[in-house]
């Protein structure tokens, strides 16, 4: 067994549970790609088990902190088990789950997400691609399924050295799905999606988009990053009247046209923009344009920490458009997935974009990824999706008819 030999002061994210190892962090000790490594202190000290990438930043993630486990099957059998049961009890309303969500569930670069009887696996790690064929095996038995698609081809492969890889492990078939998700019928295509095929993170958001679109009567929706048309069919459902798509990807919004056939809601009370949201923003806004609601759910604008004063400003900019498309009264679901952007910055973000916008709104919610999502209690960098959803409140007592605001 290799032993990795951290330098002084080095050991003490490790001791808090914390499960990487960066380059600089490491005294001494190297490994092959992927191989078991005891990570010791500089004292000698055990600390934890680990998986070790040689061209890796991280180049250390840990499998576990106590010194009599072994890295074995039976390991990866108990990991996976335990993490399929979490899901079971979450009795999530969807055939569209995340099994398996990396460090939260000790399994470090390993994404496993179910779509009906579909398996998708992203490995994306030097550890859990060793251990590859054993993961697979495990994972099988644990679900019962018999299909597999592989989806590595996230960039964190690259970081680690691994090339792209995608294709079926075990059965084969059409890569299309469709899953049912708060009783909608969502389709999706494992091989050609973003991530696996779809943001399932978003699940719990979307059905509050459905419900405030129904208990607040929201007529027209705005629904920008719209990829596969999730939000516009959780606001078609709400009753909206009309809800726009706003997408740069002309194939997500083909498949949001098709989801909102598939739930048999007419397609005229649609558009489909294939195009800039920032751009459409402003051209809405020169046009005098008014929505009920509006959902701004853009990529990750900030891949790490060095873009976040930019991202900011990003963020800033598309929010400070939406309120002012807004319509007293009306409510907005705004949403940052960059780790490197917190709550805290990002309410100050929106707060800040209200305020030059001209806007009063209050916070009606918060939301976050959903808990088929988990995060590690000692690693905040899994707590990446945060959401607000905003009532905008100024002009509203200018709309009340008069008497008792009855409540309901
Ligand atoms: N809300 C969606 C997920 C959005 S993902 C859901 O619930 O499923 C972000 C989307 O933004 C992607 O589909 C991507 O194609 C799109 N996108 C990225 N940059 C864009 C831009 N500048 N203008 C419009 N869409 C953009």
């Amino acid at each position: 067994m290799k032993t990795i030999r951290l330098k002084a002061g080095k050991e003490r994210s490790l001791l808090r549970h914390h499960p990487w190892v960066f380059e600089g962090a490491i005294d001494r000790g190297r490994a092959d790609a992927g191989e078991t490594v005891r990570v010791e202190a500089a004292d000698g000290r055990f600390l934890a088990w680990g998986a070790y990438a040689p061209s890796s930043k991280i180049r250390v993630r840990v499998w576990s902190f106590d010194e009599a486990e072994r890295i074995d099957a039976n390991f990866f059998e108990r990991r996976l088990r335990t993490a399929v049961a979490l899901r079971q009890r979450l009795a999530i309303d969807s055939d569209g789950v995340r099994l398996v969500h990396g460090e939260s569930d000790g399994l470090p670069g390993l994404v496993v997400d179910r779509y009906g009887d579909t398996l998708v696996a992203q490995f994306g790690s030097s550890g859990v691609e060793r251990h590859k064929a054993l993961i697979i095996d495990a994972l099988l038995r644990a679900t019962g399924c018999t299909r597999l698609y592989e989806r590595s081809d996230a960039s964190v492969r690259q970081r680690e050295g691994l090339p792209p890889v995608t294709g079926w492990l075990r059965g084969d078939g059409p890569t299309e799905c469709v899953i049912h998700e708060h009783g909608w019928r969502l389709s999706l295509d494992v091989a050609e999606g973003h991530k696996t095929g779809y943001y399932l993170d978003q699940r719990d958001s979307r059905r509050d988009c459905a419900e405030l679109t129904r208990r607040f009567g929201l007529a027209e929706v705005l629904n920008c990053y719209s990829y596969t048309g999730g939000f516009t069919v959780a606001a078609l459902a709400g009753g909206a009247r009309h809800v726009i798509s706003i997408d740069s990807s002309a194939a997500a919004l083909q498949r949001a046209r098709h989801n909102v056939e598939l739930n048999g809601f007419d397609l005229a009370r649609c558009r489909f923009l294939d195009a800039d949201v920032n751009a459409s923003l402003r051209a809405f806004v020169a046009e005098g344009r008014r929505f009920d609601a509006i959902v701004l759910d853009p990529p990750k604008l900030a891949p790490s920490a060095q873009h976040v004063e930019r991202a900011a400003r990003a963020y800033k900019d598309v929010n400070r458009l939406a309120l002012r498309l807004l319509r007293p009264g009306g409510i907005l679901l705004t949403y940052s997935c960059s780790g490197a952007i917190g709550v805290e910055l990002f309410q100050k973000i929106v707060a800040s974009a209200a305020d030059e916008a001209g806007v009063d709104a209050v916070i009606l919610a918060r939301h976050g990824a959903a808990p088929d999502h988990p995060t590690g209690l000692a690693f905040p960098e899994g707590e990446y999706l945060k959401g607000l959803v905003l009532w905008r409140r100024d002009g509203v007592a200018e709309l009340l008819p008069a008497g008792p605001v009855a409540p309901e």
